[in-house]
């Protein structure tokens, strides 16, 4: 699945536009230091304690910008059929996102400089941000100009297909990540660009087969630990996350699973773990859409915890 998001430029600039949900401009939790968070708009996934469905959708067909109107492909509005989870899948109600092009968020952030000034900076997450991979490219070339942090806060599901490295455009049919013996390549120069001006990747290992990754959240970890590979062919320092949902991935097995695969990664610096929690219902109500974790219960700071001592 090739260019899911093609072109995303105005037509009369020729200026790269960002589909954003939200901004946080003093953020304390997504990279070190005072951080300046983007959110962006579209995700390939639907996790299934996912908090953001708002954000899934990217755009609607035309949207009007302050730099004129633009034009984008909408497939990222669902998960497609190779991404079918055991339940709903479905579209959501559009989202109006605010659109921006790289230069006027970069205008929007210097005012907040000062406060980056002990090793924070920006983190753009979503979302997933790598389906806006040019347009997060092109600020965090801007940022680096102005001396400042970036950190990509991704799932590492990037939109386009995996290719064996044999080269003969097969998919990747690895089904047991700790049994990999080949490595995953996919064409990846967009991402090597990006990669060339991340500082940080902040990465969330959601399940730790490729059958439950493919479950529970629609998208692939043979992806996930394809992107790893490409930022650990840019060097770039990485932390990785993974959110505790009981009965799921909660237990040690499955956390020593996850620190067995993160510390394969020679950039690792950090593993967190975030307990589940349903702060996000409200939104799933005003979405009308079915949220699949309604009756899980809530991570307690105890399991979290326990589950510490094994990283
Ligand atoms: S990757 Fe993030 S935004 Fe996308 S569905 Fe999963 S939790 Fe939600």
């Amino acid at each position: 699945m090739n260019n899911i998001i093609e072109n995303i430029k105005t037509e009369n600039t020729g200026h790269i536009i960002g589909y954003v949900h939200s901004l946080q401009s003093m953020g304390a939790v997504d990279g070190p230091g005072i951080r300046f968070c983007v959110f962006l708009q579209g995700c390939p996934l639907r996790c299934m304690y996912c908090h953001n469905p708002d954000t899934w959708q990217i755009k609607s067909e035309t949207n009007h910008s302050s730099s004129g109107v633009i034009s984008v492909k909408t497939e990222y509005t669902q998960a497609s059929p190779m991404h079918k989870t055991d339940d709903y899948t479905g579209d959501v109600p559009s989202n109006p996102a605010m659109s921006y092009t790289p230069e006027e968020l970069v205008l929007k952030i210097l005012r907040y400089k000062p406060y980056f000034a002990n090793g924070g900076g920006v983190t753009v997450s979503g979302g997933e941000p790598l389906v806006q991979a040019e347009f997060v490219t092109e600020l965090f070339t801007l940022l680096h100009e102005h001396g400042i942090h970036t950190c990509l806060d991704t799932s590492g599901n990037f939109p386009e297909g995996l290719r064996c490295d044999n080269g003969d455009g097969s998919l990747c049919h690895i089904e047991d990540v700790t049994k990999r013996t080949v490595p995953i390549v996919t064409s990846a120069v967009k991402y090597d660009r990006l990669l060339s001006v991340t500082d940080l990747v902040i990465c969330d290992i959601k399940f730790t087969t490729e059958t439950e990754y493919r479950k529970y959240t629609g998208g692939s970890l043979n992806k996930v630990l394809a992107f790893l590979d490409m930022v650990t062919r840019h060097s770039v320092p990485l932390w990785i996350r993974h959110v505790v949902v009981p009965g799921y991935t909660d237990s040690a097995e499955e956390v020593s699973a996850m620190v067995r695969i993160a510390k394969s990664y020679p950039t690792l610096q950090k593993i967190e773990l975030l307990p589940f929690h349903k702060l996000c219902i409200p939104k799933y109500e005003a979405l009308g859409i079915p949220f699949r974790c309604a009756d899980i219960p809530e991570c307690d700071g105890e399991t979290i915890e326990r589950l510490s001592k094994l990283l």
